[in-house]
């Protein structure tokens, strides 16, 4: 497994398989890698093939956080991220640092940036203004080192595979991008590196995101069909009684286009963040 530090060392790499005839499958990660990171590597080495060459990369992004956010604290152990993708059968990682992603920036010379301006307007959008043009950003700055034929993201994140997939299709970028189902605990909690600031309490209790979908599910599957303000005020009441986090936002939407539903069918789509002490976790689910 070779790991590469700069765009141009990846790029190089990247052009060299390309002309050997190998498919390019990528895996954008930040690290501290779990097993839901690994089932994307096994979605991308699926699309590829055993000659393709699969890359993950592990990049803490500054800015998609916002100056409150956990960057500093975001948990960070390379040794095992690259034990899990060797043991994985990844072909490279790209681990490059702060300086050569964003040059100048420290001294405020580093200025392009890319918006998605719809898509990425509702749901973590509203809690989190500034982040999806940092992921557009990066992302499009890593497409552009790893020159992908196709790119994995996760379900888990389910409004940040819609904005890339917006974003590629604006912005032309010539690769296929593919979403691999959310992996979770055996209690339903969705595999996240932010687990981790979990106490032993919040951990307990953090099923109640998962619990709240499945609630909705019931429920709509029950009715045939409910208002979304009514789903949102028991999500509300579930998560009081059920845990001492508090309710950041309850969604319905379509699950393609994100657009906010009134009257909640099977079929739709929920997204659900809630603070659990000072962890923000989210998730979301088919209705
Ligand atoms: P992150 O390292 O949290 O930025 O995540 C990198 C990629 O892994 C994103 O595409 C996430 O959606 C995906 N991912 C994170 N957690 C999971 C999970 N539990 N199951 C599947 N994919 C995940």
């Amino acid at each position: 497994m070779r790991i590469y530090r700069t765009p141009k060392a990846m790029q190089r790499a990247s052009r060299q398989w390309q002309r050997d005839g190998s498919k390019i499958g990528f895996v954008p990660t930040m690290g501290y890698l779990h097993a839901g990171h690994i089932s994307l590597v096994a979605a991308a080495r699926k699309r590829v093939g055993p000659k393709g060459r699969v890359v993950v990369s592990i990049y803490v992004n500054p800015t998609q956080f916002a100056p409150h956010e956990d960057l500093s604290t975001y948990p960070r152990d390379l040794p095992h991220d690259l034990q899990l993708c060797r043991e994985a059968k990844v072909d490279a990682v790209f681990f490059p640092t702060d300086a050569v992603m964003y040059p100048g920036r420290e001294a405020g010379e580093y200025s392009t940036y890319v918006a998605e301006e719809q898509v990425s307007q509702g749901l973590e959008g509203v809690s989190r203004p500034t982040h999806f043009r940092g992921v557009t950003t990066i992302v499009a700055k890593l497409f552009n080192c790893v020159l992908p034929d196709v790119a994995v993201f996760g379900a888990k994140d389910w409004q940040q595979a819609a904005v890339i997939r917006r974003m590629c299709v604006n912005l032309d970028f010539p690769l296929k991008i593919i979403v691999a189902p959310t992996h979770r605990e055996a209690d339903g909690l969705a595999m996240s590196s932010r687990n981790v600031y979990l106490t032993p309490r919040e951990r307990e209790q953090a099923p109640v995101l998962w619990r709240s979908i499945e609630w909705c599910r019931r429920r709509v599957r029950e009715a045939g069909e409910l208002p979304a303000a009514t789903l949102i005020a028991e999500v509300q009441k579930l998560i009081q009684t059920e845990s001492t986090g508090r309710l950041d936002y309850a969604a319905f939407f379509e699950g393609d286009s994100l657009k906010t539903v009134e009257m909640v069918t099977r079929g739709n789509h929920m997204a659900i963040a809630v603070f659990l002490g000072k962890v923000r976790l989210i998730d979301n689910g088919r209705i």
